[in-house]
């Protein structure tokens, strides 16, 4: 199954993770790409074990699916969860979070 196969069998109004309401718009040159813009997103990513399977993939916003990147579904919501509580000192342990997550995937030669 390809990723607009998946797309429409999902079909979900909210994103996955950060929970806005997402839009479903194709893609114009020139347009501005609107952030909610529905994406499908591996909750586990290919080059971590991942499947290209209904079971491993989400609807979520672009933001989200940008920031998560090679995450797994389980560090992103951690690191959203993190974030929620406002606080300095968590916001930036998550930000330290992602960046570790992504140099230590990096390493690993995973793209
Ligand atoms: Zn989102």
């Amino acid at each position: 199954m390809n990723a607009v196969e998946a797309k429409y069998r999902l079909r979900k109004d909210r994103c996955h993770y950060c929970k806005i309401p997402v839009v479903y718009t194709k893609i114009t040159r020139g347009a501005t790409t609107p952030r909610n813009r529905a994406t499908i997103d591996h909750r586990i990513p290919v080059c971590r074990g991942g499947k290209n399977e209904l079971s491993n993939y989400v609807t979520c916003c672009i933001k989200c699916n940008e920031e998560k990147g090679q995450l797994t579904e389980k560090e992103y919501l951690i690191v959203l969860r993190w974030r929620k509580r406002q606080h300095w000192r968590q916001a930036i342990l998550a930000s330290a979070a992602i960046l570790a997550i992504k140099i230590t995937v990096l390493v690993r030669n995973c793209s």
